[in-house]
């Protein structure tokens, strides 16, 4: 029986917050891998500046070379909307023997209630969630306990926060100014190569 941690995002693009965060929840649950799936389109938020699918896969496939992540296409080529219940229903018919961690940040942590389906959510994987902000701590144990309540289970993990977001990256670049401290530089040199957020393919 192992441990599969699933990581999804818009990842628009991907950035060292993500691979923070993943780094730190597959140490501290100890999961035998880490999947990052990509959204078709996000299902919970606006996505402005929303990049190719192929964009961004390919930069989560830059970002997690020599790592030991992995990432996945499942929701880019589903014919569906990027509902994450779907998403674990498909993996735990693959992987019926593993226990799986939905691995996601406060802010997507705080609606999970509003998702499709939350309670059979609940009922297939572990919610772990990572602060993003200094002082979230109260607010996410009381939703935490409201998860309890339709019969999940969740894990809020001592992550250290890192103030990134691919808003932030976006806005970097639009303004002509440097990424390198906020992406890998496998991801930096996709984007000087393709100007995706500069008004080149969106
Ligand atoms: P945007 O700025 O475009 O809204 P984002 O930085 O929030 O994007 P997403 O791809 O939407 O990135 O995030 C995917 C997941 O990673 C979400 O669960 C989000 O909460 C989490 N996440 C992203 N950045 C951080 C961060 N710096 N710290 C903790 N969690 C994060």
């Amino acid at each position: 029986m192992g441990k599969l941690g699933i990581f999804g995002g818009t990842f628009n693009p991907i950035h060292n917050g993500h691979l923070h965060i993943a780094r730190c929840f597959q140490e501290q649950l100890a999961l035998d891998s880490v999947m990052l799936i990509p959204s078709k389109r996000p299902t919970h938020k606006a996505a402005p500046d929303l990049a190719s699918s192929y964009d961004r896969l390919m930069m989560c496939r830059l970002a997690t070379a020599g790592t030991p992540f992995t990432v996945s296409d499942m929701e880019i080529t589903r014919k569906t909307a990027s509902y994450t219940v779907y998403t674990l229903e498909a993996l735990r018919e693959k992987h019926p023997l593993d226990t799986l961690y939905l691995l996601m940040g406060e802010d997507m942590f705080l609606t999970l209630l509003d998702w499709k389906a939350p309670e059979r959510i609940c009922a297939l994987a572990v919610c772990c969630v990572a602060p993003r902000s200094e002082d979230g701590r109260e607010r996410l144990l009381s939703y935490g306990k409201k998860l309890e309540q339709i019969g999940g289970q969740y894990r809020l993990l001592d992550i250290p926060f890192l103030p990134i977001s691919s808003t932030q990256v976006r806005d970097r670049l639009r303004n002509g100014l440097p990424i390198s401290d906020l992406v890998p530089p496998r991801v930096a040199h996709y984007l000087r190569e393709h100007p995706i957020y500069t008004g080149g393919s969106l």
